[in-house]
């Protein structure tokens, strides 16, 4: 579930030497973060840290978690099946904290080129 961001881990990543240089002032919705499935643990600290609330942590979808291998299927039932998704992926600024407070490196920042007239 979404929250409020916590300004600890916030000001920890935000001084990450490896935080990727976008300087959030890309125009929201030009990058957008994607989550790896198979290394997500959904530890709640890209909610915790996004300041657009983008993130949401909930239980992964069934066609999601088929894909995993049998090891990833353990790790993530150990984990309550915990996910993170972006459901607000379009409030995205490319700001990077994200990607450098995931404790599993599960985020990467990915350039949204969406076709003419395209909603997705
Ligand atoms: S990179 Fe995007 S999704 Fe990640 S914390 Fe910054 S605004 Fe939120």
């Amino acid at each position: 579930m979404a929250g409020s961001p916590n300004k600890e881990k916030a000001r920890r990543a935000a001084t990450h030497p490896e935080r990727p240089g976008q300087n959030c002032r890309a125009e929201p919705g030009r990058f957008r973060p994607v989550v790896a499935r198979n290394r997500c643990e959904g530890k709640h600290d890209c909610v915790d840290v996004c300041p657009y609330g983008v993130f949401e942590v909930r239980r992964m979808e069934d066609s999601e978690f088929a894909q995993l291998t049998a090891f990833e299927k353990f790790r993530s039932i150990v984990h309550g099946r915990k996910t993170s998704y972006a459901p607000k992926a379009e409030a995205c600024q490319a700001c990077g904290l994200c990607v450098v407070a995931c404790p599993e490196k599960a985020i990467a920042l990915v350039e949204f080129k969406a076709a003419a007239g395209s909603s997705a």
